[in-house]
């Protein structure tokens, strides 16, 4: 459930026209709402008590800091994979006990800086990256907290682009391997393991792949326990899907989730992590943008939108569907058209949807497209010039700009001229 419904024909974020914000910053625009970020962090925090447990955010999926801001409130801790990430988690006031640092090539000066900073774990994937932390730790006069992100081979039956759990797969270390790191673990100076990592994919429609990797990970637990390790806390990843096509799909909630997890898992006398990212912040935000033109072409019409693949390359990158919603209420029964949706960028993949039923739509019209919050604004660029578009919260009946959109000088003045010149 979100928070962008019509109401008197128009659709609304919350309690403000979308229209309103149209006519305030301009389109296009990325808007989120507060209620709808809140609402989703809580599924999964009310869902896993009274396990001790606690909820960091995959902030890869929206950086910004409002986004941040608004879920640290709530109690979320961040997992971030980049010291740039880990820079954003601590500017928005997350303490270093609240952040977990995930990724496969985390460089020495992450390490340090996550050292220094206060980090809560390092979620480690190789061998190499562990004797590189023990090192780094050792020449601070540290120990790292350390888990290990185990590859448990299932199939997450999701993107081939996006899953992560198969052997072949560049994530974790073979979880057949784990005894033999944690061995290490135990023999290195510098880092001391406190739990067990797992990740396996990202917009997973069906709880079995989870529960296939959770009941693994639960006999791990006991082994490690038994070889002599602290296995104290469980790092369970995010990856739970959304629907992004209403009419046609319904993927697990995260209730449903949260029970799996605590039958599975429940009786291990464990903490619970886990890393939600898009059903956090998926759902919880529009991409808003005009209709530049309506084109007849041969058997095809096309919607040329002013948003392009630069501003949200899902569809582009990941086959990925989206909603597409007139600002503007259609009237009960309106004749539907297809059309192919795209941007102005010149190539054919800056296409949005192929053949998708339109109501009536004309130049100058707004349309949203759904389910834009996660994975949209974080991976835009300025392709063709086109500034990065602003980012708008919502809350309850007012909204605020919390990225402003650039000017051209703005985006011009960041290249440097060579004294030859
Ligand atoms: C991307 C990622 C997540 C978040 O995935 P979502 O599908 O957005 O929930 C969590 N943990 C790790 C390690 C990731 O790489």
């Amino acid at each position: 459930m979100d928070h962008f419904l019509y109401r008197d024909g128009a659709l609304y974020a919350e309690d403000v026209a979308v229209a309103e914000i149209a006519a305030a910053v301009g389109t296009p625009f990325y808007v989120y709402s507060t209620a709808t970020l809140t609402r989703h962090f809580r599924l999964f925090d009310e869902g896993l008590a009274p396990l001790p447990h606690l909820v960091c955010y995959a902030m890869k999926a929206n950086s910004n800091q409002a986004i941040l801001k608004t879920l640290a409130a709530l109690g979320a801790g961040m997992d971030v994979v980049s010291g740039g990430e880990y820079q954003r988690a601590k500017a928005a006031g997350v303490p270093g006990e609240r952040i977990v640092f995930s990724g496969v090539g985390k460089t020495k000066d992450e390490m340090r800086m996550a050292l220094e900073g206060g980090i809560r774990q390092f979620n480690v994937e190789s061998e190499p990256e562990l004797r590189a932390l023990s090192e780094v730790a050792v020449s601070m006069g540290a120990v790292a907290p350390v888990t290990v992100r185990v590859n448990p081979d299932v199939d997450a039956k999701t993107h081939a682009k996006i899953a992560t759990g198969k052997k072949e797969n560049k994530f974790g270390i073979p979880i057949a391997r784990a005894r033999e790191v944690y061995a290490e673990i135990a023999a290195l100076p510098g880092v001391h393991a406190v739990g067990l990592d797992v990740h396996i994919g990202s917009q997973l429609t069906d709880l079995q792949p989870f529960e296939d990797a959770y009941i693994l990970v639960a006999e791990l637990t006991r082994q490690l326990r038994a070889d002599g390790h602290s296995i104290d806390r469980l790092d369970l990843g995010g990856g739970l899907g959304i629907p992004y096509e209403r009419s046609n799909s319904a993927p697990p909630l995260p209730t449903d989730y949260c029970e799996m997890v605590k039958r599975v898992l429940g009786d291990l006398d464990v903490e619970i992590e886990i890393e939600p990212g898009r059903l956090i912040v998926g759902n919880a935000g529009l991409l808003v943008s005009a209709v530049t033109y309506v084109k007849s072409g041969e058997g095809r019409d096309f919607l040329i939108l002013d948003s392009a693949m630069n501003d949200l390359i899902r569809p582009a990158m990941y086959d990925a569907w989206h909603d597409i919603v007139p600002v503007i209420e259609p009237a009960a029964g309106a004749a539907m058209h297809p059309f192919d949706v795209v941007g102005p960028v010149c190539e054919s993949g800056d296409t949005f949807a192929r053949q998708r039923p339109m109501p009536p739509v004309k130049a100058g019209d707004l349309v949203a497209f759904r389910s834009a919050g996660a994975y949209g604004a974080v991976m835009a660029s300025e392709y063709n010039t086109r500034p990065l578009i602003p980012e708008v919260l919502v809350h309850g009946d007012h909204f605020a700009v919390i990225r402003k959109r650039p000017t051209f000088d703005e985006m011009i003045e960041r290249d440097t001229i060579p004294e030859w010149l």
